[in-house]
């Protein structure tokens, strides 16, 4: 089967920095891989890449079999997450879902349609009517992921979604975000710094250091046969 997302030989300058380093990588159809690294690696970079909002200086990105590499993010189908949930603070919550897809020009029908049902799913209907400012931070990051939801996306990029939260709440959601790919089987590539969210979400895991992918392979293949020491002292790999 085509892979849903495949990077060819990306390179990505900031000035004279190569951050990115001539990376390649496949994701397959309803895959959720993470990007595992510490901080300054290229994670949230190889992220924006892929969705548009950095121009790459070397290489191509396909997305569903289509050469994206100078299509506009509008025009990607993905739907992204960020770490700071991103809430416009004077929308509510159902304007916040629904004002990508005002300007999509989606009818008003259609746009009642997702908003419901992506609330459901991510249980915030009560919420709708609230602006960010009334709502926690779990609530919030439901909202950002329900805004990525109504785009009816195959393809999910999640940066850093739970950093922000403390560790009871950031347990619940990762179950949640688990099981919301249960159900959606849509192609996730997940960014984090955190050992364990990587180990208990993840299908495959890419190690990056420095710009470049290390090890590319599943979590139980990573921690029991890491390819170098880098990665061994990173995932703590029994030696
Ligand atoms: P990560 O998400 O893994 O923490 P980033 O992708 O944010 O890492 O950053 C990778 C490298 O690129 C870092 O060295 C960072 O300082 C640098 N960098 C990120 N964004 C910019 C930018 N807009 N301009 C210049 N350098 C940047
Ligand atoms: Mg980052």
């Amino acid at each position: 089967m085509e892979p849903s997302i495949s990077i060819r030989n990306l390179s990505l300058d900031f000035g004279s920095l190569r951050v990115l380093k001539d990376l390649d990588l496949n994701v397959g159809q309803g895959e959720f891989l993470v990007l595992l690294g510490s901080s300054g690696c290229g994670k949230s970079t190889l992220l924006n890449c892929i969705a548009g909002l950095l121009e790459i200086s070397e290489g191509q990105i396909f997305i569903g079999g289509r050469n994206v590499t100078w299509e506009e993010p509008s025009q990607r189908g993905i739907g992204m997450v960020f770490q700071s949930y991103a809430l416009y603070p004077q929308m509510t919550v159902a304007g916040n879902l629904s004002f990508g897809l005002k300007n999509a020009g989606l009818p008003k029908a259609e746009i009642a349609a997702r908003v419901d049902r992506a609330a459901k799913i991510l249980q915030i209907e009560p919420l709708l009517d609230r602006k960010p400012a009334a709502l926690s931070g779990g609530q919030r990051q439901r909202a950002a992921i329900g805004r990525a939801l109504v785009r009816d996306a195959d393809v999910f990029l999640f940066d850093e979604p739970l950093s922000n939260l403390d560790a009871k709440l950031r347990a619940d959601l990762r179950v949640e975000i688990k099981q919301l790919h249960s159900k959606l089987k849509n192609t996730m590539i997940y960014v984090t710094h955190d050992q364990i969210e990587a180990m208990t979400l993840a299908d495959r895991i890419a190690i990056m250091r420095g710009g470049s992918i290390l090890q590319l392979d599943t979590p139980e293949e990573i921690y029991l046969r890491p390819n170098c020491r880098y990665v061994a002292n990173f995932i703590g790999s029994p030696s």
